[in-house]
């Protein structure tokens, strides 16, 4: 059944609703209905946006970190507090099951609130008789913040809450396909925050351009594809912006000939289908050892029996649509080409003609290393399994891309994978497990997967700039 909220949607602009220039429809990716029309921010309105986050940047920057870290815990209580409306929009709008949504919700607050617990470090340079010098990590003014579909607001918090603990204030942009939801947490925030220090924006294809071109803003925080993060990353140049890029991938994850199949089988299927494999952090390519291939691959394809597609408001469905109709057309794309090829599909292929971006689960066998679904990132769920011999030719394989977002290793003796893994060039190798993340470990890309870091320490300390103070206590010059 269509969902629809008739209630409007508005910018945050300066702590105020504000009605965009015009509107554009958001669409429910699983029966193509407009779930609403959300508001389309002029260049003159991102301009106010941006003014307002300059504006509050002095007070917010001047006040004690533990203030800061007070609003972002009032932040994640707010976001709890909405969570069964917000997941609801939110599932309208993406397409994930209502429990996903929920997940990504919960863990927005979650990430808030162990962002709050970071501390920024202080090094003492010198302190003698005849001087004192101290480097700080101070905020580094307004920052825009751009996220993606597939997880709008979980990635959104990626970027608030480092941005906002280290003093900054922020203008957050989600993507025009899933802007629903980020407006409400807009709007329910504004009576939050202080006016000024989060600003919400939405708007078409122009919006983002003119954030990374925008000359009041200092940062820019970015997830999306590896294609726009090298076009932010140009526009950005101009103004010498600060940038953290978390960009595309394609994940391969090496199945040794030791693993238990059915408890692999499991957990591989869900890091390579879950979100119907709209996760940066999906295992998108699957090495197998010879002696496991073909157990592995009946399981994986017995598991994909079991699975209920559909649309992620009803009630039992585990996976949803594509998020959107460009998506989808790529991913059929790829199922084309592969069909095209002749290459041996175990379950699966392309769709039948119907409402909403379904695509059906789907597993190849064997493709060549150098096709398109090897090589390409799917971003859907369509998953090649490759068989090898020669551990030397999985982990040289696995390392011919130019991501390097993730990798996973399976194995029965955790330290034969782990020796495996340390050969991965990826910002994160799991052992056994996949997709796991926390708010105080680093997370960041080798390659064409990213620039900079998030999360932990070190994804704080991006949204600062050292400022050392010296303090000459002698005035006698030596
Ligand atoms: P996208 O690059 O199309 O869009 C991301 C955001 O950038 C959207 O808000 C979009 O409106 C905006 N944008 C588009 N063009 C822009 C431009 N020229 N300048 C500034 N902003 C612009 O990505 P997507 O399709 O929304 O997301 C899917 C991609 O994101 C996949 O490649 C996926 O792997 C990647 N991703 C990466 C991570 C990570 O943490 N590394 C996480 C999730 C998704």
């Amino acid at each position: 059944m269509p969902v629809r909220f008739d209630a409007d949607f508005t910018l945050t602009i300066n702590g105020n609703g504000v009605a965009g220039a015009s509107s554009f429809d958001v669409l429910n990716p699983a029966d193509e209905t407009v779930v609403a029309q959300a508001p389309d921010c002029s260049s003159e309105q991102l301009d106010d946006a941006v003014a307002a986050a300059r504006d509050a940047v002095p007070a917010w920057s001047a006040r004690p970190i533990g203030e800061r870290r007070r609003f972002l815990l009032e932040m994640a209580a707010a976001i709890d507090a909405h969570a069964e409306p917000l997941r609801r929009l939110l599932t309208a709008e993406q397409g994930k099951t209502l429990d996903d949504a929920a997940t990504e919700i919960l863990g927005a607050g979650y990430w808030l609130r162990e962002t709050a617990k970071l501390e920024l470090p202080e090094v003492v340079n010198e302190d003698s008789e005849v001087r004192r010098s101290i480097t700080r990590h101070v905020a580094l003014g307004v920052v825009g913040a751009i996220a993606p579909w597939n997880f709008p607001l979980g990635l959104a918090a990626f970027k608030l809450g480092p941005a906002l603990l280290a003093g900054n204030t922020v203008v957050l942009k989600p993507s025009p396909f899933t802007p629903l939801m980020t407006l409400k947490v807009g709007e329910l925030l504004r009576g939050v925050l202080p006016d000024g220090v989060l600003n919400v924006v939405s708007g078409g294809d122009d919006l983002g351009p003119w954030m990374t071109a925008h000359p009041g803003i200092d940062k820019i925080g970015f997830t999306g594809s590896t294609q726009t993060g090298r076009k932010v990353m140009a526009s950005a140049a101009a103004s010498l912006k600060r940038v953290t890029l978390e960009l595309g991938g394609n994940d391969p994850a090496i199945v040794l000939p030791d693993i238990d199949v059915p408890s692999v089988a499991e957990k591989l299927f869900w890091g390579a289908f879950g979100n119907s494999g709209q996760v940066c952090l999906a295992a998108k390519r699957v090495y197998i050892h010879a002696d496991v291939y073909e157990p592995l691959k009946r399981a994986l394809v017995d598991i994909v029996r079991t699975v209920q597609v559909g649309d992620g408001a009803e009630h039992g469905v585990q996976l949803g649509p594509i998020q959107n109709r460009s998506q989808y057309e790529r991913v059929l794309d790829l199922i084309r080409d592969a069909k095209d090829a002749g290459f041996e599909f175990l379950i699966g292929g392309l769709p039948e003609e119907q409402k909403g971006y379904f695509v059906p689960l789907t597993i190849l066998d064997n493709p060549p290393e150098d096709s398109r679904i090897v090589q390409e990132e799917q971003f859907g769920p369509v998953l090649p399994l490759l068989r090898y011999d020669d551990i030397d030719d999985a982990i040289a394989r696995a390392n011919a891309s130019e991501y390097g977002l993730g990798a996973s290793v399976w194995s029965g003796d955790p330290d034969r994978a782990l020796a495996v893994g340390q050969r991965l060039l990826a910002g994160t190798v799991w052992i056994n497990e996949i997709q796991h993340l926390t708010p105080s470990v680093t997370f960041a890309g080798h390659k064409q997967s990213g620039v900079g870091t998030e999360n932990g320490l070190e994804g704080l300390l991006e949204y600062t700039v050292p400022r050392t103070i010296t303090v000459r206590r002698n005035q006698e010059v030596s």
